[in-house]
């Protein structure tokens, strides 16, 4: 072989090795690039991003601010968050004061994405009156907790997602429906298992007062020391308003939440005689290891909960 035969095959084996990178270059590009085409959205807490995740499908990639049994009433955003939020196309959000940090968030983090409320439409529950000595009389925001009202955030969902991603309205559609048929099933399955509690046992103490939905759809009486949010402290006269309150009524039992401290109602249970009934989860979802880590599965975990508690 002469110097330019060896010249000749020196620069075919340098192309074939440069074509091999480029084309494995171009590979990862468009692997990466699959991954980029999924919708950035932005759901604030656990509950609601499962109920995104259910009607966005492998078309969206869902990022949640508020994690697994984290309270959002009270949540800090990060800077992070922000960037998060920056990225996204559409950012999902309760509403009703649920998470009221939103709104500096979003303007901190400079997106154009629009902001859909999934409460839209919901018909509210005002709080009758205010006994925390505030002079408001607050929305409660806790509307997820009638699955009708879930199927009005998944309603708002689809349609927030068409906006954003037009080319996806057959799926998302579609997944919307398949979704929303599994909403009926588990709307008549918590009717079956709470029309078996007897009327006079249906009264019981939560933490705070997240249940009022749940109440008003499915016939229960929910009783809190705090009000619709986490953020304000509660009093030892609240505390004392609730045992005497159990002890008049003969409410049977206390429940824990999964966003909140267990041991105020441990010292209420023990002050009043009422049992403790378990643990319902009201604000966010358990990790993937918990009895709540979806939607469904919190509305299943709760209604077992309560119909164990009050019917033994
Ligand atoms: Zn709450």
């Amino acid at each position: 072989m002469n110097y330019w035969e060896r010249l000749m095959r020196t620069r075919r084996s340098l192309l074939a090795a440069s074509f091999v990178v480029a084309f494995a270059a171009s590979f990862n590009a468009s692997a990466a690039f699959a991954q980029e085409q999924k919708v950035p959205v932005i759901a604030t807490f656990s509950i609601l991003g499962d109920l995104v995740k259910n009607v966005g499908g492998d078309r969206v990639d869902v990022t949640t601010l508020v994690g697994a049994n984290a309270d959002s009433h009270v949540y800090a955003p990060t800077p992070a968050d922000a960037r998060k939020v920056g990225a996204a196309k559409v950012v999902f959000i309760n509403g009703l004061g649920f998470e009221g940090w939103t709104t500096r968030l979003i303007k901190a983090s400079g997106t154009k994405a629009p902001t859909i409320t999934v409460t839209k439409g919901i018909k509210t529950r005002k709080m009758e009156e205010d006994d925390h000595g505030h002079g408001q009389k607050p929305t409660d925001p806790h509307a997820w907790q009638s699955v009708a009202n879930a199927k009005i955030y998944v309603a708002n969902i689809r349609d927030g997602l068409i906006a954003a991603d037009p080319a996806g309205k057959s799926t998302y559609e579609a997944n919307a429906d398949g979704y929303l048929a599994k909403l009926d099933a588990l709307e008549a399955e918590v009717k079956t298992v709470i029309g078996k509690i007897p009327a006079d046992r249906r009264r019981i103490i939560t933490s705070h007062d997240a249940f009022g939905y749940f109440g008003v759809a499915y016939g229960i009486e929910f009783v809190a020391p705090a009000g619709v949010s986490t953020e304000a402290a509660i009093s030892a006269k609240d505390v004392a308003r609730i045992i005497a309150q159990i002890r008049k009524q003969k409410i049977p039992a206390v429940f824990m939440e999964n966003v909140a401290d267990p041991r105020m109602m441990e010292q209420i249970a023990k002050e009043s005689g009422a049992k403790i009934g378990g643990r319902l989860f009201s604000d966010a979802l358990s990790d993937e290891k918990g009895p709540a880590p979806s939607y469904i599965e919190m509305m299943r975990n709760n209604i077992r909960q309560l119909a164990t508690a009050l019917t033994s």
